[in-house]
Parts: structure tokens; C-alpha cells; sequence
């Protein structure tokens, strides 16, 4: 099995080439330039020849995949931005839906070998981030308020709007794609929340933390400018790990071709991290912010059913206290605890 995996240099895209090597995969890593790429080359260096890396400057060119699918068999396509460092809404839609779209062009034209796609897509396609609704989402729902709003408001939406619409504009492009063309492969989509854990991608300060992880470091050890964040329900996460998994599993799993899937470990809120920083005493507790005890904390207000991320990939899901060690071994090995 040959895999490519865009946007490789990433916080997801890292574990997931990582998470392929292991299990004796060859892979093809994308990048935007051969500098992003030294990195992985070293991280991965003792899989040898079974990883590479192909260079795509720009992912929003027309043909910008068609060299680095060649020969491929599967595609993991992770490459998206997700970050909220400009106001255009183009910024984020551009290359979340020409990148996709793009990709499956490209495997379409010049990859008849290719049997799979699986495009890393979110939560952020399903389910608005202002919701409330008390019944579980599923992988029925999509979020289309977002795009509403990105079209009504345009620079002035809400950037977080931007973002979501970004995934799921690029998601319903990937579906309609594929029901619209004559491939030789099937489609997979996965749909994650906040993704936490250990950053194994090249980033050697704090501030230069991906979105997700930039959101627990500072929960648990920089502190947020307002306490109440801490104690605001509605977000999900999933552990790197089982999310790394996911994308294999939805390569190997014959079932889950056609199927899209909401990839999470339940719901949270940031404080409860903050406990079990206190109680794992990994790293030293006398700065983080002050324990609440869970019965005080709120419920849940988004919730999703998992069922079929478990019943047709097979997926398990670690535990908080699991990833938070991880994570705070891995800042105290990097002196980034306070
Ligand atoms: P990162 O920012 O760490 O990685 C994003 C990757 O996409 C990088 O390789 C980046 O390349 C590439 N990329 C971004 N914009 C462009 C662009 N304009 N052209 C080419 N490449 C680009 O983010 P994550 O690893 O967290 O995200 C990976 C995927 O997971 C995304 O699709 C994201 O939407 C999705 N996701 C992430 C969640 C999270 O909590 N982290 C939650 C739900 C979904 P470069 O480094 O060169 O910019």
C-alpha cells in the first residue's frame, strides 16, 4: 500500500505519516517547500526509503497533486488551514475547497491505482458552533449556518464562521465530487473536534503552537485572559493518537468506504484538563489555575454519537488523563511549563 498524506508538516499530518510507517505503509508526504520538509526527513528516518516527501507550493493551482498521486493507492488528505490569521474569508475557503477538490481532480486523472480517498474534514461541518441542541449530532447533520453567514457578512463573519464554513464547503465539494465522477476510488470523510496531545510536527516555541494545542497550552498553562473560558461547555476533543488511527483504520476498513465519520472522545470543558494537571503533578502545580471540583462544573451542551466510528472503523478512544500526561511530559521535556 503506497499512501500520500497532504499537509504531512502538520500537527495532524505528522501522526498520521507516523502512525502509517508503523504499520509498514509507504508514504508520500506533502509540503509546501522542501525547508518545510527537514524536519519529517528527520523524524522519520528510520523508516527509510518508506517515506518521502513531495513538494506542492500551492494548493489552490489547478493540477498542483497531479505529480505526488502518481503510483499511489490511497490518499489521506489532511492539508487545510486552520488558523484565524486573516480576515478574508477566501483565505480559509480557497485552499480548503481547491485543495480538496483539486485532489481528487488530480487522483482522478492521473492515479488509476488510487482504490481510497480519506479527507480530514470536522466538526466544524456539522454542527454550529453557537448550537444547543440537547439530542446527540450525527454524522447527518451538516453545518450550513456558517457558510450563511460568511456569505451575508462576508469579512466582517465571524472568523471562526470563516473556518467553518471553509470545512464544510470543502467536505460537500468532496461528496458531490464523487457522485458526480466515474473513479476508481471510494470516498471516506472523518469529522473531529478540538484534537489534542503532543506535538511531534516541527515547532520549536510555544507560540508557534497549531491552533488546537495552542487552545489547551494555554488553557492549563499560560492561562486565559478570562476564567469563565475555562468552564465553557460545548467543545469535543479527541486524543492525536486515536485520531491518527482513525485515518488508518478508515484505509483498511472495506466497510467504511462511503461513509463519513465524527471522530470523538466526548465532550469537555478546559478545566477539567486543568484537574488532571493537578493531579497528575507532571509538571509544577503552583502556577496552574485553581482546581473545580467536577460537581460544580457544567454539562454538556454538544454532544455526538460515536456509534458508527466504532462499530465500522473499530475505533477506541483514550482517555483525558492519557493524553494530558503525554502532553505535560512532553512540555516539561521541552521547559515550556509555565
Ligand atoms: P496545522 O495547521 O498544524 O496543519 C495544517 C496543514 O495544512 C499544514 O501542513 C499546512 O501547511 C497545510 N496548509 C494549511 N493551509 C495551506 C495552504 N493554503 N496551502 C497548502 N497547505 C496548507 O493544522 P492541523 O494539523 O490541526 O489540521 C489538519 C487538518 O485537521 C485540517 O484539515 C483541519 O481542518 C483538521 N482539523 C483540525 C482540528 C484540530 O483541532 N487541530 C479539528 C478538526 C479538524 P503549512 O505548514 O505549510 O502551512
Amino acid at each position: 500500500q503506497k499512501v500520500l498524506v497532504s499537509g504531512a508538516n502538520g500537527f495532524v499530518g505528522c501522526y498520521v505519516v507516523r502512525n502509517l510507517l508503523e504499520k509498514g505503509y509507504f508514504v508520500r508526504g506533502t509540503v509546501r517547500s522542501a525547508e518545510k520538509g527537514k524536519h519529517l526527513t528527520r523524524l522519520f528516518e528510520q523508516y527509510g526509503h518508506r517515506f518521502e516527501l513531495a513538494v506542492v507550493p500551492d494548493i489552490t493551482e489547478e493540477g498542483a497533486f497531479d505529480e505526488a498521486v502518481k503510483d499511489m493507492t490511497s490518499i489521506l488528505h489532511t492539508a487545510s488551514p486552520f488558523n484565524y490569521k486573516s480576515d478574508d474569508p477566501k483565505a480559509y475557503i480557497d485552499p480548503a475547497v481547491k485543495g480538496t477538490v483539486g485532489m481528487l481532480q488530480s487522483a482522478a486523472q492521473n492515479a488509476p491505482s488510487i482504490k481510497r480517498i480519506v479527507v480530514t474534514s470536522s466538526v466544524a461541518s456539522v454542527v454550529h458552533w453557537t448550537s444547543t441542541r440537547p439530542t446527540p449530532w450525527t454524522e447527518d447533520d451538516w453545518n450550513t449556518k456558517s457558510i450563511t453567514v460568511v456569505e451575508e457578512q462576508g469579512v466582517h463573519a465571524p472568523d471562526v464562521d470563516k473556518y467553518c464554513a471553509s470545512k464544510s464547503l470543502a467536505e460537500k465539494a468532496a461528496w458531490d465530487f464523487k457522485r458526480t465522477n466515474d473513479v476508481s476510488w471510494d470516498l471516506v470523510t472523518l469529522c473531529p473536534p478540538f484534537i489534542f496531545g503532543p506535538v511531534i510536527h516541527e515547532c520549536s516555541r510555544p507560540e508557534d503552537l497549531n491552533e488546537s494545542v495552542d487552545v489547551l497550552y494555554k488553557a492549563v498553562v499560560k492561562g486565559l485572559p478570562d476564567e469563565p473560558a475555562l468552564v465553557r461547555p460545548g467543545a469535543n476533543w479527541v486524543d492525536v493518537l486515536d485520531l491518527a488511527e482513525a485515518h488508518s483504520l478508515a484505509l483498511e476498513q472495506a466497510a467504511a468506504g462511503g461513509h463519513r465519520f465524527i471522530i470523538t472522545a466526548g465532550p469537555h470543558v478546559l478545566q477539567e484538563f486543568v484537574n488532571i494537571a493537578h493531579t497528575l503533578n507532571i509538571i509544577p502545580t503552583g502556577t496552574l489555575p485553581r482546581e473545580i471540583p467536577e460537581p460544580e462544573l457544567p454539562a454538556p451542551i454538544v454532544t455526538y454519537n460515536t456509534s458508527k466510528s466504532k462499530h465500522i472503523l473499530g475505533l477506541t478512544y483514550r482517555s483525558k488523563e492519557e493524553m494530558m500526561a503525554r502532553f505535560l511530559e512532553d512540555l516539561k521535556t521541552r521547559g515550556w511549563c509555565g
